[in-house]
């Protein structure tokens, strides 16, 4: 196995470095947690990317998640090329943000009222104000290696990003903001308990992945998310459902659909926007008519419900409740022939690992496991999966750059992509076991 040339994205990273920290817009591209230099994408069609050197990837991480239809796939092309031809950007309401509103409440029923923002950042750092509007309360409950954007409140114990660089949270966030987010171990039921008992009255929200996928995929344990339902109802905090990466993935219904959790929020990103910067924060009317101008709390955005972003929305969610019958299953017998393939490479070259998945959003932990929560995915070895990334990278599959990250599969990966995985899932074990 021969690494790839890639002069050219090399000297794009040192030409980047100019001008950002990293030379990144946002830090896990930066490869750091698998070492080697990341590669710069030119294009991509369907499930393939290409370099600055022209070299060609199986993609598995979609853009983190957005790209469940594969890239430049037409109808999304066209919808964004027609809005444009409109204008990209009014600042006053269209007719496109109810058209992808009725399409995102037809999927989630849990939602009564949206909002439409640009990120998922801002959809979780609303619905926490939401919430601790609706509740006169000020503590939130998150759980160790969920990450819900980068709010201040929210990096406590956040996962992948944050977890890749070693650091429990952020500096720069004050010690009074971090203390009015409580961590918890996931799965954990009696935590939640103690943390209630331990706070009567004090507790607005607990905010979870119902599947998480920032600290690798770990499902949740069975009764997990009904215990959450049942502990927030008597307790008098809001649960809210934080689907940027599990909504319209696990399921057409994201993780609510699947798992029958009905939450009192729910936010939304990634595959809403169709590749574009799209996310929603809602839930019951009763909390969402707090919003101004109804209600006293305050949030706005000049690009919310922005034409463009719309427009890939309502073209991707058409799509997929159109042809949700064969897209779903196609997704799941895919994402298990990839998983379990490589897994039996794994298994072949005697290399512990842990397959966790959910539908079309898995990770290959490099452990015996089980992986339950986020203790158990930090016991990975982490220098392995960097041994493994790399060595399936230069064999043309392009990995999540993290052993904290879920990879995802989108509608254009099929046979061809599954076999030429495996056969480099082979090799690269090679890379693995030489140290
Ligand atoms: C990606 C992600 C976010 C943050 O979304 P951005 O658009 O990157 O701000 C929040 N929550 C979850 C679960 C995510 O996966």
């Amino acid at each position: 196995m021969t690494a790839r040339i890639r002069t050219r994205s090399q000297a794009l990273q040192q030409r980047a470095e100019r001008f950002f920290p990293g030379g990144v817009n946002s830090p896990v591209r930066a490869f750091r947690a698998v070492g080697g230099a990341p590669p710069f994408l030119e294009s991509a069609q369907g499930a393939w990317l290409t370099d600055a050197d022209g070299n060609r990837y199986i993609d598995y991480f979609g853009s983190w998640g957005p790209m469940i239809l594969g890239h430049a796939f037409p109808p999304v092309v066209e919808a964004i090329e027609r809005a444009a031809r409109s204008s990209a950007s009014f600042g006053a309401s269209t007719a496109a943000e109810a058209d992808l509103a009725e399409r995102v409440i037809s999927c989630f029923p849990a939602i009564e009222k949206m909002r439409f923002v640009s990120s998922g950042t801002e959809a979780t750092m609303s619905a926490i104000r939401l919430a601790r509007a609706a509740t006169g309360r000020k503590i939130v409950v998150k759980f160790e290696g969920c990450y819900h954007g980068h709010a201040d409140g929210l990096l406590v114990k956040a996962g992948s990003g944050v977890a890749t660089f070693g650091i429990p949270g952020s500096a720069g966030v004050p010690e009074e903001t971090a203390h009015l987010t409580l961590a918890l171990p996931y799965n954990d039921l009696a935590a939640v308990e103690a943390a209630f008992a331990a706070h009567p009255g004090e507790i607005a929200a607990i905010i979870l992945e119902p599947v998480v996928g920032n600290a690798g995929c770990i499902p949740p344990a069975p009764g997990f998310l009904a215990g959450l339902r049942s502990l927030t109802t008597r307790e008098g905090a809001l649960l809210i459902a934080d689907e940027v990466m599990t909504g319209f993935r696990v399921a057409l219904g994201g993780a609510c659909q699947l798992y029958s959790l009905d939450p009192d929020l729910i936010t939304l990103g990634k595959i809403v926007g169709g590749g574009l910067p799209v996310g929603v924060f809602g839930g019951k009317r009763v909390f969402m008519d707090l919003l101004a101008p109804l209600g006293p709390v305050y949030q706005a955005g000049t690009l919310s419900g922005n034409p463009l972003a719309m427009a890939a929305g309502i073209a991707t969610l058409s799509y997929l409740q159109e042809h949700a019958d064969h897209v779903y299953p196609q997704l799941e017998t895919t994402a298990k022939a990839v998983t379990e393939g490589v897994a039996a490479e794994a298994a072949k070259a005697g290399i512990p690992l842990t397959l966790n998945r959910v539908g079309a959003m898995w990770t290959w932990f490099f452990t015996p496991g089980p992986v339950t929560d986020y203790t158990q995915a930090a016991m990975s070895d982490t220098a392995a999966f960097g041994r493994f990334h790399n060595a399936m990278l230069n064999q043309g599959v392009w990995l999540p750059p993290s052993q904290f990250e879920a990879a995802f599969i989108s509608t254009a990966h099929g046979k061809e992509e599954t076999a030429a995985t495996i056969a480099a899932a082979r090799e690269a074990f090679k890379a693995v076991l030489v140290s």
